[in-house]
């Protein structure tokens, strides 16, 4: 699976981080950075999580 994240949608919340903190980061402005674009399968239940909480819908999953 891949991760795409847009940037612009996102509203700074850290939703994402708190979810899975191997997979995102925040920059100095609180907007998320994607440290992983294909997580490990270890990390993809919280991947989904953080897709799912983010209020900005700036995560999209791709299966592939
Ligand atoms: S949860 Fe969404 S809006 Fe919040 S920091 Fe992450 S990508 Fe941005």
């Amino acid at each position: 699976m891949k991760v795409e994240l847009e940037a612009d949608k996102c509203v700074a919340s850290g939703q994402c981080v708190v979810a899975a903190e191997q997979v995102f980061d925040q920059d100095d402005d609180g907007i998320a950075v994607l440290l992983e674009e294909r997580p490990a399968p270890e990390h993809l239940a919280d991947v989904r999580e953080a897709a799912a909480v983010c209020p900005a819908a700036a995560i999209r999953l791709v299966e592939q």
